[in-house]
């Protein structure tokens, strides 16, 4: 009886370990039930939705400029996971950079590397340094795999979970994706933990800084966004699950140090 309670206890001591991913940048740990093979291609096919439901600028000076912050964030991933052995996770990524007609003050990025500004977040965004604050904070949210982790505690949640395997059909899986990522219907997106949120920020501003972007330039964004939020009785989609701004303010200042590190071994500092 004993032997058979310690085998189920190792099992699952396996399994949990089995199931962690690691986010390389803060050292945060998360669940991770399911795969980039099996989440890129719903995001992908997500993506191309979104952007045949709604009006895309391609080329004025703000759309290059999403595109523009975006291809340096992406670089600054790239060049710090092969730096670190880890060059494999991002290999099926399929990047791509698109500004939204939105006065929705929002921005996101879904499995696999595919963003969106709304034009209604590039007043506080104001320029370059303050795109590459929202491009860090989202693109951070896919490396870190939080969506997957949505996912796995969704699945966990609904009882598709046998045996450490996740028992679930092709339609189940689309539904669960579909409930998690609205996007098609409301542009509204998943909502990710506090713990996110602040794991986020902190791998944000390393990859801001890795890309050559000052990152005292988040703080003066986050206090923008207060005082551009700060009247509204409904925060924005954005917002909704945020830490309050001065615990977020709190806690980007007290890892200046280490991000400042980054930004002045960047190649790309004051370009
Ligand atoms: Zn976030």
């Amino acid at each position: 009886m004993k032997k058979s309670y310690l085998i189920i206890l190792t099992a699952i001591a396996f399994f949990t370990i089995w199931a962690c991913s690691t986010n390389p940048l803060t050292g945060r740990q998360s669940l991770s039930l399911v795969s980039n093979a099996q989440l890129f291609p719903q995001s992908f096919a997500q993506y191309n939705q979104v952007l045949k439901d709604n009006k895309v600028d391609k080329t004025s000076a703000n759309a290059q400029m999403i595109d523009r912050v975006g291809q340096r964030i992406k670089y600054a991933a790239e060049k710090y996971y092969s730096q670190i052995g880890r060059g494999s996770d991002l290999k099926d990524y399929q990047w791509e950079f698109s500004l939204i007609q939105s006065d929705q003050l929002n921005a996101w990025c879904m499995p696999g590397g595919k963003v969106a500004f709304y034009t209604g977040i590039l007043p506080v965004c104001k320029d370059d340094g303050g795109v590459a604050v929202v491009m860090g904070h989202e693109v951070a949210h896919a490396l870190a795999g939080h969506s997957a982790e949505q996912v796995s505690n969704a699945m966990v949640a609904q009882g598709l979970m046998v045996g450490g395997n996740v028992a679930i059909s092709n339609a189940q899986w689309r539904d669960t994706f579909n409930q998690l990522y609205p996007v098609g219907a409301g542009l509204t997106m998943l909502k990710y933990g506090r713990g996110m949120e602040l794991d986020a920020d902190e791998a944000g501003l390393y990859l801001m800084a890795m890309a050559g972007y000052n990152p005292m330039e988040a703080i003066s964004f986050w206090e923008r966004m207060n005082n551009a939020t700060s009247g509204q009785q409904t925060p924005p989609e954005f917002l909704s699950t945020h830490p309050n701004p001065g615990n977020r303010i709190a806690q980007l200042k007290s890892i200046m140090p280490k991000a400042m590190e980054y930004y002045n071994q960047s190649p790309y500092k004051g370009k």
